[in-house]
């Protein structure tokens, strides 16, 4: 299925992120959390690429996106162009095809130091180059905060533009723990000409390792009310967990009641959160889609 079909037939989709194990002993367990995360019916379900430096060694990601379409949920296969050259990049979209993966997530990746650079220097430019070859429907990213290396929101938004020119049918935002920061996006990008759906990338926050790592990753802003609750319960795991999931419960609701097209939430791969997640959102989903949802 293409993904773009999806928001014209529900006004809310929800889809899931995972990432392929790191180390070989995961392998097993990813299996069973693929099959628990199936299990919740999110409409699709995402699979990192090469995240953390691996590269494009990281072949797994062709591997879980056809588990996951043969568990009856449609893959969205993340690639990266930054550190490949064309003959892998053409190999592993003749991979995804076989797996029978329609649908791909097309970045440029994290400049590594050091590493040599790829024909394709931005996630535009490979969308160009996969739209050529045909055969997929194209997804991208985008930074309710800007992103990082570009000098001003401004410039971002219109490098965002270029991602829809080239042909890109939705969006995925970074995460973000303020809901203020991904409405004023939305609001500039269609503004800037934008016009694509959005879908809203949530981070549930259920231990204090995750928080250290993610905000040294991506930079995401930490409102007042966030920061309380994480010191007030960092020594109590479980309070800490209950705690994230309920507030990354009230930010997806606050989205849904405010009209995005889509929730996007970064599993960290542990179905558990996912599910409460779920349960707690499912009525709100059911009454934008008309009781179709998740
Ligand atoms: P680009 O769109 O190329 O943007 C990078 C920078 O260049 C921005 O500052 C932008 O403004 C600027 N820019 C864009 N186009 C042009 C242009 N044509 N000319 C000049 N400047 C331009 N990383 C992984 O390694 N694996 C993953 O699986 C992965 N999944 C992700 C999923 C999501 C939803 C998100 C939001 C990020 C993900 N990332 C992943 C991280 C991503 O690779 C980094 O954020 C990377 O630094 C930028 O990727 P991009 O595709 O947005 O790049």
């Amino acid at each position: 299925m293409n993904l773009c079909d999806l928001f014209q037939q529900k006004k809310c989709v929800l889809s899931f992120e995972v990432f392929p194990p790191k180390k070989s002993s995961g392998v097993e367990s990813i299996y069973r959390t693929l099959d628990e995360l199936c299990a919740l019916k999110p409409d699709f379900i995402s699979v990192t690429f090469g995240a953390g430096g691996t590269g494009v060694k990281d072949n797994l990601t062709v591997e879980l996106a056809g588990a996951i379409r043969a568990r009856g949920v449609e893959p969205l296969a993340h690639l990266t162009c930054i550190n490949s050259d064309e003959e892998t990049l053409l190999g592993l979209l003749d991979r995804l095809e076989e797996a029978g993966v329609r649908n791909i997530l097309a970045l440029r990746g994290d400049r590594v130091e050091g590493a040599e650079e790829g024909p394709y220097r931005h996630a535009n430019e490979l969308m160009e180059r996969i739209a050529r070859r045909g055969g997929f429907n194209l997804v991208g990213a985008c930074y309710p905060e800007c992103h990082c290396e570009a000098p001003d929101p401004l410039h971002d938004l219109q490098n965002l533009r270029r991602k829809q020119e080239a042909g890109a049918t939705h969006l995925i935002t970074q995460l973000f723990f303020d809901n203020r920061c991904f409405y004023d996006f939305a609001e500039k990008a269609r503004i800037a000409g934008v016009h694509l759906p959005i879908e809203a990338g949530i981070m549930p926050i259920v231990n204090k390792r995750q928080i250290e790592r993610i905000v040294t990753l991506c930079g995401a802003s930490i409102p007042p009310k966030f920061a309380r609750m994480l010191s007030r319960f960092e020594g109590d795991p479980a309070a800490l967990r209950d705690a994230g999931i309920a507030y990354a419960t009230e930010q997806i609701i606050d989205l849904i009641g405010s009209g995005v097209e889509g929730i996007h939430i970064y599993t960290m791969n542990n179905p558990a959160v996912a599910r409460r997640i779920c349960e707690n959102i499912a009525t709100a989903l059911d009454c934008v889609n008309g009781g179709g949802a998740a």
